[in-house]
């Protein structure tokens, strides 16, 4: 499977960008504010709600870092104004965190108070290691400002247990996902099934601290056996929300948990970046080459 997935991405970059686009099209909701916004809107008649997400990373000037952010802060005002069921996640490096505190934290600063003014979250995404502290620092201080800000825990990284025990209690709102990154080895566990353990233990740990959390998975075995935690130990439906990217077909699941009365949240990204983002992070993670493939069969012959 490794191999087939190095040769799908080894053929990317010779084949037409729309094809790129046909296959990527499920998973981006579009170029333009207005495709986007159309698209939460339709998220939302079927019963999600929705994170928006710019697409892009690591912007190497002040000026991109503010188009940004000011970007942002623009679709907070549109949310509002449609009265749209969204909140805003962002990569703190497509807000300048390469080029500096100062600008990072100038930034930030402004979303969290169009995020305060629209009565609106705001979810600072994990990046890899070199940033995980430096985001977890950020999300401490501006939270001093407004608490409607929330942050995500990786379950492959080592140091993530401690993390959620240090950081967890009634008003800590955390996404958990497994996370997407290629790290150092010795940082992250590399079992699948230790990766499941973990996650289902920071999952607890969590709500058992009156923690509101993101479960943000596709693993349906993660998802059943949280679930059954959950209801087994009357954990309130206002403490937690699964997540799912936008695009992976599994609406079956979702929609037996809507049917529960659950919230499901759609992780929607979007831009004029997507062309360079997917296959940026299809050669980060060859793994998603495979996902991409086998769900595209799968939908094509309705087998899920
Ligand atoms: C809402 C949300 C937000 C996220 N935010 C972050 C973040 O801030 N930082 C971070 O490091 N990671 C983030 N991730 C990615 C996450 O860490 C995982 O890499 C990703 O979700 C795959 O893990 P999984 O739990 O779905 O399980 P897996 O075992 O990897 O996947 C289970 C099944 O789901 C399907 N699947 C999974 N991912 C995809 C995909 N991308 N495309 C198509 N099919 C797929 C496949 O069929 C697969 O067999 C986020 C994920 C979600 C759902």
């Amino acid at each position: 499977m490794k191999l087939i997935n190095n040769l799908i991405i080894q053929i990317i970059p010779f084949l037409p960008k729309f094809f790129v686009k046909l296959v990527a099209s499920p998973y981006i909701a579009g170029i333009t504010d207005e495709e986007m916004l159309k698209n939460v809107q339709k998220l939302n008649n079927k019963g999600f709600k929705v994170a928006i997400d710019i697409l892009g990373e690591h912007v190497e000037t002040e000026k991109e870092a503010d188009e940004i952010t000011q970007r942002y802060i623009s679709i907070y005002d549109e949310i509002s104004k449609r009265n749209l069921s969204a909140n805003i996640s962002i990569k703190l490096t497509h807000i300048g965190q390469d080029l500096g505190l100062d600008i990072v934290k100038n930034n930030l600063t402004q979303l969290v108070q169009a995020a305060k003014k629209n009565n609106n979250f705001l979810r600072l995404d994990m990046e890899n290691v070199p940033y995980t502290s430096e985001t977890i620092q950020l999300y401490k201080e501006m939270f001093e400002h407004y608490d409607q800000i929330g942050i995500v825990i990786q379950a492959y990284l080592h140091r993530s247990f401690d993390d959620i025990k240090s950081l967890s209690d009634e008003k800590f709102n955390v996404r958990i996902c497994k996370g997407i990154y290629v790290e150092d080895p010795k940082l992250v566990l590399k079992d699948y099934n230790d990766i499941r353990e973990n996650y289902i233990r920071l999952v607890k740990e969590a709500l058992n601290k009156g923690s509101y959390v993101g479960i943000a998975t596709h693993d349906e075995f993660l998802i059943d056996n949280i679930y059954s935690w959950i209801i087994k130990n009357n954990i309130s439906k206002d403490q937690y929300e699964f997540q799912v990217l936008h695009g992976v077909p599994m609406q079956k699941k979702l929609e037996m948990l809507m049917n529960d009365g659950n919230t499901v949240r759609v992780y929607l990204p979007y831009g004029d970046n997507w062309y360079d983002y997917s296959v940026r992070r299809l050669k980060e993670n060859p793994k998603m080459a495979g996902y991409i493939i086998k769900n595209l069969f799968l939908s094509i012959f309705r087998i899920k």
